[in-house]
């Protein structure tokens, strides 16, 4: 068998590609370019395209893309073939440095939240060279940002390379002014991806799983996860050769996929990358997801990625693992073995707090969607509050520094991996609490409420900018002393008194902390209909403009399509229960019943009882009459939201009015479906949907 190894980043026009294939001074060139983010020449351009082309076409590609990350979420192409006629009419291959360097695909189709005018329906792809051209599908797919006629952006990964800018540059500002000096710190992040796999032939029988990736309807099936017997459970032979598949595609595609493991609901699974660059990382996860998905169906399954498919079981998400790295490698947030007396740890550490004290809105905005409602807050996945833990040890070692008293390291067991590489914390301690939406676990924080279908590029924009913002505040304070590292100690003692607030070690589900949170001050922001709006919030619209991540303009069209993308994803939800009820609900259980009903009247004509028959009808009649009348309700609710004078007004609606009638309409179909007889149902249930993996 073929070493699956040696088939690594094959598809990719990565490091090696570039150095065996591109003459000495163009590789150099790029390089340079990509290290210090200058412009490319035309000329550069031109041998790179041409290389490009010749190593793509060797590998069986014949179309170009360039492949951009709209602010749909997902990413966009549009492909074009190399070929054009020659001289003598015979096809030959094609690519310029051109048409490697930009694009001017219609953006008129893309959401713009406003941006672009009709008239100006352009919109621009350009090269970014920090991120390998790659082929997918026999087309080389050239990584580019997307922006519009008058220079905003228009996608996820220019804010996403601007905050990563942001971050070195005041990193190296506050690492100078303590007299540790460095050439360069980039974020890295690693995200761990969660998905359910249905069977396809069950899931093409449910409307709701078509349109919605989630499931409107459903009784509890007699076992969910109350045995807790998923979690790292056996994979089956099936979900076995898919996931055996999808690491080699990954892999191929230079995506260094590393753990798969079976999640805490059925049906549920997790793969976890090796972390990389934040926005090597963004690139691979949404590679991942696409991957995921078609690898999927060759197998006869469907990947949803939906944050919570399934009511009543865990839902989805996508834990974004995020830390500072220097140039050799070297983790900023590495506490090393005496972590009291390591400044450059706790000023970063330090950073991160007070970045998430002022600026815990802008985190919960970031992840705020329909989808992850669904998840946010219930007793399975962070709440909608956000706080930071850091362990006992850390805690207690910041509050004897902070009250400037000695740190006595308690005596727990340590782990002595011996390798350098374990954080020498406590094992016990680093972390235990998997209720914390904001962990820091060992060397690196762990966010935990981005869901499962998010970019990860809006939570790794949000982390760097506001620490960003805090390092950049240290730095003004700390270049001008005289002995930077005593002031840093007082600006450390200082910090956490102010921002201690935000640190919380208990239960993050339960209801004390909800009271506990309202004495700190912290605003609770239930769903996104309250936490969208924080995200142009003048202190926030203040942030980004400050540090040229985000204009006005640009943050507030995101928060307009973020806005309209909720209002469109209920009302769709809305839509399709409708057409479920009317189409397949109610004329099963009115055939169930017709035949309960001649069931009982022959039973009458006989003169033999009856009764269970009756009484399932009456109880059936009464259920059928209430999803009717619950069903038109619903529907009234929607022409409300359709009539609203804003996009606010219309999500203020969708969460009050339209989500509690879907639920009650839920409420009696599914009290329906445990009264049906099985072969009536019109469409899979849980049961099915779970179980026949
Ligand atoms: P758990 O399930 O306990 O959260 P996993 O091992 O499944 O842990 O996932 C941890 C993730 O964190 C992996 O994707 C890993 O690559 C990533 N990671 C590890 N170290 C760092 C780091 N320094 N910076 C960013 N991500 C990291
Ligand atoms: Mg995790």
């Amino acid at each position: 068998m073929e070493n699956a190894f040696e088939s690594f980043g094959e598809l990719v026009f990565g490091d090696a590609a570039m150095r065996s294939r591109l003459p000495d001074e163009t590789y150099r060139a790029l390089k340079d370019a990509i290290r210090l983010g200058q412009p490319l020449s035309q000329d550069v351009a031109g041998v790179v395209a041409a290389a490009m082309k010749d190593w793509a076409i060797e590998k069986g590609a014949t179309h170009f893309t360039h492949w951009f990350q709209p602010l749909t979420g997902v990413t966009a192409e549009k492909h074009e073939a190399f070929i054009v006629p020659g001289k003598d009419g015979s096809p030959v291959a094609a690519f310029s440095g051109r048409e490697l360097a930009m694009g001017e695909p219609d953006a008129s189709s893309f959401p713009s939240g406003g941006l672009r005018a009709t008239f100006e329906a352009r919109g621009y792809t350009a090269w970014d060279p920090t991120g390998y051209a790659f082929i997918k599908d026999g087309t080389l797919c050239i990584p580019t940002v997307f922006f519009s006629y008058s220079g905003e952006a228009l996608d996820k990964k220019t804010p996403l390379l601007r905050s990563m800018e942001l971050v070195n540059r005041e990193a190296l500002r506050m690492l100078s002014a303590i007299g540790e000096p460095t050439a360069r710190v980039v974020p890295m992040a690693g995200a761990e991806q969660e998905y359910f796999l249905v069977k396809r032939s069950l899931y093409e029988q449910r409307r709701d799983l078509l349109f919605c990736s989630r499931t409107l309807f459903g009784a509890k099936p007699p076992k969910g996860q109350e045995l807790e017997d998923h979690y790292y459970g056996a994979i089956s032979a099936g979900v076995a050769a898919f996931m055996r598949e999808l690491d080699a595609e990954l892999w191929r595609h230079g995506v260094y996929a590393k753990t798969e493991h079976k999640e805490v609901a059925p049906g549920q699974y997790e793969l976890a990358p090796v972390f990389s660059s934040a926005s090597a990382a963004t690139d691979h996860n949404q590679l991942t997801m696409e991957i995921m998905r078609n690898t999927a169906l060759r197998h006869g399954y469907v990947c949803l990625l939906h944050e919570k498919p399934f009511m009543r079981l865990n839902g989805s998400g996508k834990h974004n693992n995020w830390s500072l790295a220097t140039e050799t490698g070297e983790n900023l947030f590495e506490p090393g073995a005496a972590p009291c007396e390591n400044l450059r740890f706790l000023l970063f550490l330090c950073a991160v707090i007070k970045a998430v004290d002022e600026y815990y809105d802008l985190l919960r905005a970031c992840v705020a969607s329909a989808g992850n409602d669904c998840r946010l807050g219930g007793q399975e996945a962070p709440p909608s509050i956000v706080s930071v833990f850091l362990g006992d040890e850390l805690t207690a070692l910041i509050s004897s520094l902070e009250a400037e008293e000695a740190y006595r390291p308690n005596c727990g067991r340590t782990i002595e991996s011996g390798l350098g590489v374990m954080p020498r914390l406590s094992a016990h301690n680093t972390d235990r609490n998997r209720t914390s939406p904001f962990a820091f676990t060992g060397n690196k924080f762990e966010f935990r409420m981005v869901g499962a279908s998010q970019s990860i590029a809006d939570a790794n924009i949000v982390l760097n900018t506001i620490v960003g913002q805090a390092l950049s505040e240290f730095a003004d304070e700390l270049e001008n002393t005289e002995n930077g590292r005593e002031a840093a100690e007082r600006l450390f003692r200082r910090e956490l008194k102010n921002h201690k607030r935000i640190l919380y070690s208990g239960n993050c589900y339960s209801e004390e902390w909800k009271k506990e949170a309202a004495e700190r001050e912290l605003s609770v922001l239930p769903t996104a209909v309250e936490a969208l709006p924080r995200l142009v919030d003048e202190k926030n619209v203040r942030l980004f403009a400050r540090h040229g991540i985000f204009s006005e303009r640009e943050l507030y069209s995101r928060y307009e399509i973020q806005l309209e993308s909720y209002v469109k994803v209920v009302s769709i939800e809305a839509k399709t229960m409708l057409e479920m009820t009317h189409r397949d609900i109610l004329p099963a259980v009115i055939a169930y019943q017709a035949e309960l009903s001649s069931a009982a009247s022959k039973k009458a004509g006989l003169r033999v009882s009856n009764a269970a028959e009756t009484a399932l009808l009456k109880r059936m009649t009464a259920l059928t009459d209430a999803l009717y009348e619950s069903a038109d309700a619903l529907d009234k609710r929607l022409d409300e939201v359709k009539a609203a004078c804003c996009t606010l007004t219309a999500a203020a609606l969708c969460k009050e009015k339209m989500l509690p009638a879907m639920a009650e309409l839920r409420e009696l179909a599914d009290k329906l479906e445990v009264a049906t007889a099985r072969g009536y149902w019109p469409f899979p249930t849980y049961e099915e949907l779970l179980y026949s993996l």
